[in-house]
């Protein structure tokens, strides 16, 4: 629906992806362009065949307990082109790669694979939610990704419980050095942050 030159209302699914507030879509934000880019790369070639009936957020484990991960809706939002609706989405990082979605869509679009293509463009824009950088930063400097506190290793002691497994992180630098992702880390144009997910919303717009 028009609401005047150049800026359109938003469906309803699209307010849901934005926490309930209407988010109207500017002529400036549209990029036909963005659904041929994605068609051409690996994991998202189908994404074409998608018709929106809304199956994969039906399934989705996340989306059942989030008020705004719909991954049927960041596939309509990359229809329309808007790029960075999608690669800067806040939800987008909620996905488990779990394959129920691909597994169950009636068109065999790999959705997890399209998410999974949306991530590594988000990275190379630098979108990336400050708890990955911090996971990533940890795994570079202890070789884990969360930090274990000193209390929990006493505590694993008075358990009874061996010794955490020792780590290198030099090989893990080794082994990761060319990955561009490592590189990205420390850029300073993230947005997104890693929203919680709230309560069973199965009923909510698919
Ligand atoms: S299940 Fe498949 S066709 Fe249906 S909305 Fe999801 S991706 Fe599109
Ligand atoms: S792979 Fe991701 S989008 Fe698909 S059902 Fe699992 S959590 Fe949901």
């Amino acid at each position: 629906m028009l609401s005047k030159l150049g800026e359109i209302t938003v469906m309803t699914e699209i307010s849901t992806f934005n926490q309930g507030k209407e988010q109207p879509i500017k002529a400036s934000e549209i990029d036909p362009t963005f659904k041929y880019e994605l068609e051409k790369l690996p994991g998202a070639e189908k994404i074409f065949l998608c018709f929106q009936c809304g199956t994969c957020t039906s399934d989705c484990p996340i989306a059942r307990f989030s008020d705004s991960y719909r991954p049927r809706t960041l596939i309509h939002l990359a229809h329309l082109g808007l790029r960075d609706r999608v690669l800067n989405s806040d939800t987008l990082w909620l996905c488990s790669a779990c394959f129920t979605c691909t597994d169950r869509c009636p068109q065999n679009v790999e959705v997890d694979s399209i998410i999974r293509v949306f991530r590594n463009l988000a990275i190379e824009k630098g979108y990336i939610p400050q708890g990955l950088r911090d996971q990533t930063q940890t795994l570079l400097e202890t070789g884990y990704v969360s930090k274990v506190p000193e209390s929990r290793i006493k505590k694993r002691e008075t358990y009874g419980l061996p010794p955490l497994p020792k780590t290198n992180p030099q090989t893990i630098k080794k082994i990761l050095k060319n990955i561009p992702f490592f590189d990205r880390i420390n850029q300073t144009t993230a947005t997104a942050t890693l929203p919680q997910p709230q309560g069973d919303n199965k009923n909510d717009s698919q």
